[in-house]
């Protein structure tokens, strides 16, 4: 039973790493980026709320995000196991998932932070090149995650123990490390 959750800022390849280690595990990959992208790309009435804030690089309001995720979290794949990745965001997110998480049975969680210095992740992020990742946008989402996000780390370090990678390495470099951390 592998249930991690993925901590780091945008462009740490956390997205490429949980899916590694998803497939790897044969356990689901759950993005709250990925989801949402996929809303909007149906036009769902989710998607459509939320993509004013996408496109800005600010936060989609919690409710939406918790309600998406709880969604998720009670289908019949989730019972072996689940990568949690973008979620939770927020302080609020976390307290709404460890509620969750005790509801559904599902507590025992891994917390894994992925370290990758300030120019490495601008430099990533300008490469990817994706829709929301014009210089702007990307320096509103840094700043979002610094007030919003990296609070997390200390939420989390308070209550259990927070696993930190290097992650600023190769891909392979870094899959090996998390593959340590994780099956132990
Ligand atoms: P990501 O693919 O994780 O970088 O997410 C892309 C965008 O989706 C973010 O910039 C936010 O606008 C939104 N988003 C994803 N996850 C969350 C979350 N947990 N809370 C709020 N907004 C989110």
């Amino acid at each position: 039973m592998t249930r991690v959750i993925f901590l780091g800022p945008p462009g740490a390849g956390k997205g490429t790493q949980a899916k590694t280690l998803a497939d790897d595990l044969n356990i689901p990959h759950i993005s709250t980026g990925d989801i949402l992208r996929q809303g909007l790309k149906d036009q769902t009435p989710l998607g459509v709320k939320a993509q004013s804030y996408m496109d800005k690089g600010e936060l989609v309001p919690d409710q939406l995000v918790e309600e998406m995720v709880q969604e998720r979290l009670i289908q019949d794949d989730t019972k072996l196991g689940w990568i949690l990745d973008g979620f939770p965001r927020t302080v609020n997110q976390a307290v709404f998932l460890e509620q969750l998480l005790g509801k559904l049975n599902q507590n025992g969680e891994k917390v894994v932070n992925l370290n990758v210095p300030d120019e490495t992740v601008i430099a990533r992020l300008l490469e990817r090149g994706r829709k929301d990742d014009s210089e702007e946008v990307i320096r509103r989402r840094l700043e979002v995650y610094r007030s919003e996000t990296a609070p997390l780390i200390d939420y989390y370090s308070s209550r259990q123990t927070l696993l930190s990678i290097n992650g600023n390495q190769s891909l392979e470099e870094v899959t090996a490390e998390l593959k340590k951390v994780i099956v132990s």
